[in-house]
């Protein structure tokens, strides 16, 4: 029988099939660029190609594509076969150095944010030899990054490799500082679990809320949600394990490290993880699991749903990003240590985080900020839009003692002040999980949960990674600088703890009080939705650090913004156009129906028997007249809110107007279809219900 690890990885041009083809000169060079970023020569490039060539079309591929990551928050991709003319008519397969390692899409239509003039707007793809090179169906798909010819940045992956190569400069600094000399460079690792809902294909090709917004518009409660319970780490149905065994085999081909899988709170909903990488690798595979769990449930006759709140009343579905610290050495930064002196090289670690989180709250706040996850966050759900870092008890206690110079515990009879030698040998806390924190340390690694499922994680880790360097030139700064390394780092961590501690939050981030708390007495910022925090990209002390870290350019930063913005702008006019449709074309039709044949039936009862008063029919029919009339005079309302709107150019104007109107003219909209629902019989109702959405799938 084949076994996991005789196909793990056969679609992959990985190490090892680079050590078993190239010749070791050629690999050697290879691995340098690899590992260290080494400028790639051409004559390389050539036999890197042909060997990448050659083992793609003995695996069934014809074509490759530089598979990149543009603006729109997909992949994309541009198909060439290998195929060139021969002098006999024939043809022979072709794949050269330059086709490698620059491509030029005719990629015009991609958002680019005013960055490509229109003369000049093709843009080129540049690949990525950190993450491995691919086959998916027929195709070499080759990890590339996508810039300007003026070199700005049209993609994620471009500002996601420059901050890891920030946080890596920063790092090694601090790592110098305690004496550390082996360590070449420091990289940072994901693990992303992600959430998502499965649904039944025929039910979800008769709702064209799901087909144009992935997300449902419309729909009253069904009797019954997730508040039993029942469905979280549940015993997986049939249907969903098979979808779930032909997934994992798909990714493990691909290399993907499928790890664990299991049910989650709502109904149909469901969570893989991979085992953590390296960034800019576990932010390639994400995307490529997020497309292959959507291929795979095509399979299955299931649609794969990966919108931040597809349902109304139940969770939504998030996507957290566990993320740590490594050197090429094999040590995780953000583990204590068993020294003092390890652990005080952890503790400033973590200081640079805690004050990363503080300092940029804002910034974590936009890099997952979309039209679907201001449903989530902000919405008394899965953690709240404030930003808040979870300690746990313990690493909390020894911070204060650190900051007060207090003794850590009773046994711990030692003053902290007298200097980072006494720092006490402390337990690692894995414990205390704390679910509705947004920022969670987990014994090694802090887990970012606010994430929304169908964000791509480069934006996150970009700007994790940029705000962590930015903590850690300043400590470096102050540390090269100083006479006494014990002093001034002691000073620097309880100086930091004492003007980050209002970060801290280790209860329940869900709790109404907490979000007072946090906005009145703590100052902490509380962005609900996406026009509230992305102008603020543009914030001076942003800009000033994303772009000294080299992470950004001013140019990009605004055409970032505003693409984001444009982004969120057009997604919420789909969706109220979508609403306004679906009312007028298919729920105001089937009420009517229905009242028509209710109040005929009731007429024909009469005409039988003229002493019955019908009175339940006739107030049925009252009743759907009048809800009728109202969903009627919602669709008005809403149609004159996107008018308004249509002719505001400025996008920032534009997302407030559709912030503070549309979106709440939707929602009037769909109260009152959602009640119709609830007195119209079943056999009328135009398209599946909740009910039927939710418990499909078995
Ligand atoms: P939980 O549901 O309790 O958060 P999971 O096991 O589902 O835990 O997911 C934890 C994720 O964290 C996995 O993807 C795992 O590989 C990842 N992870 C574990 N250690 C690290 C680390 N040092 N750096 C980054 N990610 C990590
Ligand atoms: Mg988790």
């Amino acid at each position: 029988m084949e076994t996991v690890s005789d196909y793990f990885g056969s679609l992959v041009f990985d190490d090892r099939v680079m050590k078993a083809h190239l010749s070791s000169e050629v690999y050697q060079t290879l691995k340098k660029t690899i590992d260290q970023g080494a400028q790639l020569d051409l004559s390389v490039a050539n036999a890197v190609a042909e060997v990448m060539k050659e083992w793609a079309v003995a695996n069934g591929a014809t074509h490759y594509t530089h598979w990149f990551q543009p603006l729109t928050g997909i992949t994309a991709e541009k198909h060439d076969s290998f195929i060139s003319p021969a002098p006999d008519g024939r043809v022979i397969m072709e794949f050269s150095g330059k086709e490698l390692i620059k491509g030029e899409p005719d990629a015009s239509s991609f958002p680019s944010g005013g960055l490509r003039a229109t003369f000049e707007a093709r843009g080129y793809t540049a690949w990525d030899p950190t993450s491995y090179a691919f086959i998916k169906g027929k195709t070499l798909c080759i990890p590339t990054a996508f810039c300007s010819y003026g070199g700005e940045a049209l993609d994620k992956k471009t500002p996601l490799l420059r901050s890891m190569e920030a946080l890596n400069r920063q790092a090694l600094r601090i790592l110098r500082l305690f004496g550390n000399t082996e360590v070449h460079y420091v990289h940072t690792s994901v693990g992303p679990e992600q959430e998502y809902f499965l649904i039944d294909k025929d039910l979800y090709d008769r709702r064209r809320d799901l087909i144009y917004t992935g997300r449902t518009l419309f729909g009253a409660k069904p009797p019954k949600g997730q508040e039993m319970d029942d469905h979280y780490f549940g015993v997986i149905k049939p249907r969903v394990a098979a979808y779930m065994e032909d997934l994992n085999r798909e990714l493990w081909k691909l290399g993907i490290l499928a790890k664990t899988e299991h049910n989650e709170v709502a109904p149909a909903q469901h969570e893989l993880a991979p085992i953590y990488t390296t960034t800019n690798i576990a932010t390639d595979h994400n995307q490529l699991t997020m497309e292959m769990m959507q291929k795979v449930a095509a399979r299955h006759g299931l649609v794969c749903l990966l919108h931040e709140k597809p349902f109304a009343g139940v969770n939504g579905s998030g996507k957290h990003n566990n993320w740590s610290l490594a050197t090429d050495t094999g040590t995780n930064l953000l583990k204590p240590g068993d020294t003092p002196h390890e652990n005080a090289q952890f503790l400033l670690f973590l200081c640079a985080v805690i004050r990363a989180v503080d300092d940029y709250q804002d910034l974590l706040r936009i890099s997952v900020a979309t039209a679907g996850n201001d449903h989530r966050l902000g919405a008394n759900e899965a953690p709240p839009a404030v930003v808040s870092v979870f300690l746990g008890d313990e690493l909390t206690a020894i911070l204060e003692s650190i900051e007060k110079g207090t003794p850590y515990s009773a046994a711990e009879k030692t003053t902290m002040k007298l200097g980072v030698d006494v720092l006490p040998k402390f337990p690692r806390d894995t414990t205390d999980r704390n679910r509705t924190s947004p920022f969670a340390f987990t014994g090694n690694k802090f887990e970012f949960r606010m994430l929304g499922s169908s964000n791509s994680i480069a934006c996150a880790n970009m700007m994790l990674n940029s705000a962590v360097a930015e903590s850690l030139r300043v400590f470096a700064d102050e540390l090269e600088g100083a006479s006494d390394f014990h002093a001034t780092l002691y000073e620097l961590i309880r100086k930091t703890v004492s003007d980050h501690k209002r970060i801290i939050f280790n209860g329940n981030g869900y709790d109404d009080a907490w979000i007072k708390e946090a906005v009145e007495k703590r100052g902490l910022s509380n962005y609900r939705t996406t026009p509230d925090c992305m102008p603020h990209l543009l914030d001076e002390k942003n800009v000033r650090m994303l772009t000294s870290h080299k992470v950004f350019s001013e140019a990009e930063l605004k055409s970032r913004c505003e693409i984001m913005l444009d982004n969120y702008c057009k997604t919420v006019t789909i969706e109220a156009l979508t609403m306004a449709d679906m009312a007028q074309k298919e729920i105001l039709p089937a009420v009517g129906r229905y009242a028509a044949d209710v109040a005929a039936g009731a007429a024909s009862m009469k005409a039988l028997d003229s002493s019955l008063a019908c009175s339940y029919e006739s107030r049925l029919v009252h009743r759907l007249s009048v809800l009728a009339d109202q969903i009627a005079d919602k669709v008005q309302l809403l149609q004159q809110a996107l008018d308004a709107v249509r002719d505001t150019e400025d996008v920032t104007e534009k997302s407030y107007a559709i912030r503070d109107s549309i979106l709440p003219a939707m929602s009037a909209l769909r109260a009152v279809a959602d009640e119709a629902e609830t007195v119209t019989a079943a056999s009328y109702w135009p398209f599946p219900t909740y009910g039927d959405l939710l418990f499909s799938v078995r």
